[in-house]
């Protein structure tokens, strides 16, 4: 029986739901919005006087409707961005209706449970040692902060300093390695963890991104002391994975030596038989960073930060306080967080609706559209393909004409939206595959209308029509 306080709310909610979810395969992608100031006016002004629940919810989705963008959809393409899986969607609707916090094992038994099951299936599925501890994160930004967390309390603990209780003024700092496509939130990271992002040792890359291994065995022979290697699964542009065997190897030889690796999209690789040789060696580092809001196709927002070393990872995010009953064993021993949600219940549900077969053909499946887009566009003679396209990632160029502008164009025509970036110093276009629900049809349709776009910018900027614009 439903209480009739919350159930017309939420038949608002579910009409609301149903009537985007319905549109996405149909309406124009990207929405470019000319003012903003239209978004915050279809707002209104702060009422003296409340409304109804209902004609809330109501008039938050009519003003919502023009800002909104199709990203959940299947020819959203950029960026790496997942949608939702319709099993992911519902559980996370479960985890806003429990209102579950999962701060403390007291505050919900359940929750706890479905976070430590979970993170126990993400780790076989993965391939990582069944020992880690898993935290459930925002995002791969936060899992970033929180394995770098855990390795800067270890390197240092190492040499007998605390930095949990001292910080890093006068600590003798590990240096920190990265590679030079390592992904922004790396860098974000170790500013927040007061590494700074400047004074990090960076690391060549080959053609596709990877880090040079040769290069890294050659530097770290030079460096001193402790040292703190991100290496990464899945560059955003590429796809590429760095050589994470190779790396294991050179830093397997140092005494105080931390590996951690940023597989924010790259390391679901692991789960499908067919693309685990990419991520090779993986399961040697000491610290993972892992996204479910991207591949996994669950809704925003959730990562997850995997360390080896419990003691460390719970020494470098406890906190205690005379009334909290926390144990090292609660979930906020494992994330910066203290209240947060039942995040996982989603990651959950995607698990146990897709088995571990089901996650490989996700993963696969994503990677044959990616491989189709690319023969796609590169029997188009103004485009060009710039990758090996090894995942779910496509790199393209127009090969007269500025990517950025043919980008915009795509998002006008409302067929498709792909991203933009400046790859070996020129732009490029983006062309991410995450989404369950992109099927060879999508693909087919949205490269049409990118190549289609391609070939009338290229009349608009030929020789002959220039002439012809030109007044003599
Ligand atoms: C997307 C991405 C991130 C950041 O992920 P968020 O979930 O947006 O915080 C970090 N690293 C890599 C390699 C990524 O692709």
């Amino acid at each position: 029986m439903a209480d009739p306080r919350f159930d017309p709310v939420l038949d608002r909610a579910r009409r609301f739901a149903d009537a985007w979810l319905a549109s996405l395969p149909d309406r124009p992608v990207g929405r470019p919005v000319d003012d903003d100031a239209v978004l915050r006016a279809g707002l209104g002004a702060f009422p003296e006087h409340g409304a109804p629940a209902e004609q809330v919810l109501d008039d938050l989705a009519a003003a919502l409707e023009p800002g909104l963008v199709a990203t959940p959809g299947p020819r959203y393409f950029g960026f790496v961005t997942g949608g939702a899986l319709p099993v992911a969607l519902g559980a996370d609707w479960m985890a806003a209706a429990a209102d579950q916090n999962v701060a403390a094992r007291v505050m919900s038994p359940a929750a706890t449970a479905v976070e430590e099951v979970t993170g126990a299936w993400v780790l076989d599925l993965l391939g990582l040692p069944g020992e880690c501890a898993v935290g459930f994160t925002t995002g791969a930004q936060m899992a970033n902060v929180v394995g770098l967390a855990a390795a800067r309390h270890a390197l240092l603990a190492a040499v007998g300093w605390d930095v949990e209780a001292d910080g890093l003024a006068g600590a003798p700092v590990p240096t920190v390695v990265i590679g030079a496509q390592a992904h922004s939130t790396i860098l974000q990271a170790l500013r927040l963890l007061g590494f700074g992002s400047a004074r990090a040792v960076r690391v060549p890359a080959d053609d596709q991104g990877r880090m040079r291994a040769d290069v890294l065995r050659d530097l770290l022979a030079a460096i001193d002391g402790p040292v703190l290697v991100n290496a990464q699964a899945g560059q955003v542009d590429t796809g590429a994975c760095d050589p994470l065997d190779a790396i294991a190897d050179v830093v397997a030889g140092r005494e105080h030596a931390w590996l951690h690796v940023d597989g924010a999209f790259g390391l679901w690789a692991a789960a499908s038989p067919a693309r685990r040789h990419l991520v090779a060696g993986a399961e040697r580092a000491d610290s993972w960073t892992v996204d479910a809001h991207k591949w996994l196709n669950v809704p925003y927002d959730c990562g997850m930060a995997i360390v080896r070393d419990r003691a460390a990872l719970t020494a470098a995010m406890s906190t205690s306080a005379a009334y909290l009953p926390l144990a090292g064993a609660d979930p906020s021993s494992r994330v910066p967080e203290s209240s947060r949600r039942a995040r996982a219940l989603p990651v959950h549900a995607a698990l146990r609706h897709l088995g571990r077969v089901g996650v490989a053909d996700l993963v696969d499946r994503c990677c044959a559209l990616a491989r189709q887009a690319a023969e796609e566009f590169a029997r188009h003679p103004d485009l060009e393909v710039l990758n090996e396209v090894v995942l779910n990632q496509v790199l393209v160029r127009p090969r007269a004409g500025d990517a950025r502008e043919l980008a915009a164009a795509v998002a006008r025509d409302g067929t498709c939206w792909v991203g933009t970036t400046v790859w070996q110093g020129r732009p490029a276009l983006r062309f991410s595959v995450s989404n369950w629900s992109t099927t060879p049809e999508d693909v087919t349709r949205s490269v049409a209308a990118i190549t289609a776009i391609t070939a009338a910018l290229g009349d608009q900027q030929s020789p002959a029509a220039g002439r012809g614009a030109r007044p003599c």
